[in-house]
């Protein structure tokens, strides 16, 4: 752990103590905006290394939980923890990042005037910008860890393939990579396969279910049919609060479940 002027730790990837339990704890974490609680006294705990999909219907909080996790969103009450140690409500943004956590938004970001390697390449730099990155020799393990990735993400042989011509699916994966560049422990996926085809939905699954295991990997999804494709644990959020969890048979029976999401 580094420690900077103010006398805070700042973690470096790795460096999460899971000794003691879960790699991620929110507990009684409120969050209102103008007096309306988008999160209501939500408790969360992710194991290191699994799988969770949060689901609920729109407005039940998922987006704002996924911002308090990544500090774009500053809880009014609670604590939020990565590991035994960091406190997540004391970091910034890019220190959350270097913790670890890496977060996938909806629509793809990809370069897309630049090849999938440049683009992996740009990731795994971490913002030095894109003309020094270009020009800069790449190290052989720079090298592997770049084609390792595309590996994972099903586009090694599209390495050289411009990002703006790949096909939806594929900059969605390309976007994984990217994250997967930074090495992160956790991972936030919002939405993954909206706009996918079937066989790409099929890939995605494949995909994530993959990284759990060496990743803690939450998904915040809407398509219930990839959600049963996917799922081990499954967190039902409504009106900003845990309305069910457990497996997805469990919360597909939960009565109250079925009435506020699934039955309609
Ligand atoms: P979800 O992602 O599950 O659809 P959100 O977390 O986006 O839900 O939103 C939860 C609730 O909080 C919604 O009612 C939304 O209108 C409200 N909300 C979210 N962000 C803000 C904000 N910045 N200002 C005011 N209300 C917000
Ligand atoms: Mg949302």
């Amino acid at each position: 752990m580094k420690q900077r002027e103010g006398g805070r730790h700042i973690a470096e990837p790795g460096q999460i103590d899971t000794t003691h339990g879960p790699i991620l704890y929110l507990e009684n974490v409120t969050v209102s905006f103008d007096g309306f609680k988008a999160l209501d006294d939500i408790n969360l705990y992710l194991d290191d290394g699994e799988l969770r999909c949060i689901i609920g219907p729109n407005g039940a909080g998922k987006t704002t939980l996924m911002d308090v996790i990544t500090g774009k969103t500053r809880p009014d009450t609670g604590a939020v923890f990565l590991g035994n140690t960091l406190d997540l409500t004391a970091m910034r943004e890019h220190e959350i990042v270097n913790a670890g956590i890496g977060r996938k938004f909806q629509k793809p970001t990809v370069f897309t005037q630049h090849t999938v390697f440049a683009n992996l390449e740009l990731a795994s730099q971490g913002g030095k910008g894109v003309w020094s990155t270009l020009f800069a020799k790449l190290s052989g393990a720079e090298r592997d860890q770049i084609e390792s990735v595309a590996d994972t993400i099903g586009l090694r042989d599209r390495l050289p393939t411009m990002a703006g011509s790949l096909s939806h699916g594929e900059k969605q994966w390309l976007e994984i990579g990217m994250l997967l560049m930074q090495d992160p422990r956790l991972l936030l996926v919002d939405e993954p396969v909206a706009g996918m085809t079937h066989q790409e939905v099929e890939r995605t699954a494949e995909l994530l279910t993959g990284l759990a295991g060496t990743h803690t990997v939450v998904v915040v999804e809407h398509d219930m049919e990839f959600v049963r494709l996917i799922a081990r644990k499954v967190t039902v959020l409504h009106e900003g609060r845990v309305l069910a969890e457990g497996s997805m048979d469990r919360v597909q029976q939960d009565p109250r479940v079925v009435e506020v999401y699934l039955g309609t």
